[in-house]
């Protein structure tokens, strides 16, 4: 279970999509509240100066990555997967909407562009907004939610499931070669995982977990969570929404 523990832990973060959009003739019904909570912060495209971020190349490459492998599995139930590429917006968020059997998400470029964004971290954005979709119960009993996958389940899909086919296909070895990697998370993918592979994959994962914490510390004036402090707070029934970014972490 502690294994099971830390890997929701290193999920968490960015998992918050809302959106109320409604376009075109066909109604659509917002998820989750956006993968950040509700901001005023802008990131327009040359303002750069704010940090790193992704490049509009890595965020091409990045959608292009985990739409070929989710579409085929979106079209299995049904849906139609479309990725919006708002590479021009400067709003620093993203969304999950349904437009009828369209599985929309719309990936924001000011999210994208936040100084603390990692092409990593950015496929660990897009895998949440496909978790509200195809990540199971529980759902939201929210109106206009009913087929959305709650906030934690979208955050256990993205890194149990989504996360592990989008990196495990890589030379993860060679990624990490030159990037910190905090003991903690180290000791304890290292003890999950028996295969080095998938140590390498959990240890990627772990990385993209905390460079989206840190973002949702930076919008949300909190601390910024790491991997060996735990939220104890215990709720009675599902909570729906984005927890805490500790307890995200801690998931
Ligand atoms: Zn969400």
């Amino acid at each position: 279970m502690e294994g099971l523990k830390f890997t929701k832990l290193i999920t968490v973060l960015f998992l918050l999509v809302i959106s109320g959009i409604s376009h075109g003739r066909v109604k659509s019904v917002p998820v989750c509240r956006g993968f950040l909570p509700p901001n005023s912060l802008k990131i327009p495209i040359g303002r750069e100066s704010f940090g790193n971020g992704v490049t509009e190349d890595e965020f091409n490459k990045v959608i292009s990555k985990v739409e070929e492998i989710y579409r085929p599995r979106v079209a299995h139930y049904g849906g139609t997967l479309d990725v919006r590429r708002e590479w021009s917006n400067s709003e620093v968020n993203a969304y999950a909407v349904r437009e009828g059997s369209t599985f929309v998400v719309r990936m924001l470029g000011g999210l994208a562009r936040h100084y603390a964004m990692t092409p990593d971290a950015l496929a660990l954005v897009l895998c949440h907004e496909i978790g509200h979709h195809v990540g199971g119960v529980p759902h939201y009993t929210t109106a206009g939610g009913q087929w959305a996958a709650v906030e934690g389940q979208a955050d256990y899909f993205a890194n149990l499931k989504c996360m592990r086919q989008v990196f495990l296909p890589d030379d993860n070895e060679a990624i990490l070669k030159n990037k910190v990697i905090p003991a903690e998370a180290r000791t304890r993918c290292e003890a999950q995982f028996t295969q080095k592979v998938d140590q390498l994959v959990c240890m990627r994962s772990s990385l993209a977990g905390l460079a989206s914490g840190e973002i949702f510390a930076a919008l949300g004036g909190a601390t910024i969570p790491t991997l060996d402090h735990r939220d104890p707070s215990v709720v009675a029934s599902t909570f729906e929404s984005h927890p805490q970014a500790q307890c995200r972490v801690d998931t």
